[in-house]
């Protein structure tokens, strides 16, 4: 078979006119193996991970190679640094259970001085995480 893109004699693979992940039932084998590699992980990757694609693949529950939808807003999910304040870190999870995003302040340690030059690892954390308290000074006691 002769690839439609590359033009070399190569065996065919089942490409997917339309991605798999945005429901393209679609197929042709008329794509080498390399070349259709290459464009699920360059152009149908960028179009089903698009956000708005992203969200109505959520929406309509659109597997795609995978074999798992998305999430709804899972691409804001995940750990990321606050603007300003690079060592501080927030943690976005979805709920499944109210629908929502929940952001939680990763706990954060840094030495401190004290007035009376007394040096102190200071820990903060989230209110809601209070439960992990002794979990997060005992990894803090292992570091210091
Ligand atoms: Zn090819």
């Amino acid at each position: 078979m002769r690839c439609i893109f590359c033009l070399h004699e190569r065996p065919p693979s089942v490409e997917h006119v339309f991605p798999l992940a945005i429901g393209g039932r679609l197929t042709i084998g008329r794509v080498c193996k390399s070349c259709n590699s290459m464009l699920g992980s360059r152009v149908d990757a960028a179009l089903s991970d698009f956000l708005p694609i992203r969200q109505r693949r959520a929406e309509l529950r659109l597997a795609g190679n995978g074999q798992v939808s998305p999430l709804p807003f899972d691409m804001l999910l995940g750990v990321l640094t606050l603007a300003g304040q690079p060592e501080r870190r927030v943690e976005t999870k979805y709920a499944p259970t109210t629908g929502k995003l929940d952001h939680r302040l990763l706990h954060h340690a840094a030495n401190v001085v004290l007035p009376d030059g007394k040096k102190v690892r200071q820990i903060s954390i989230d209110a809601r995480n209070k439960d992990q308290i002794p979990k997060i000074i005992q990894r803090e006691r292992k570091r210091h």
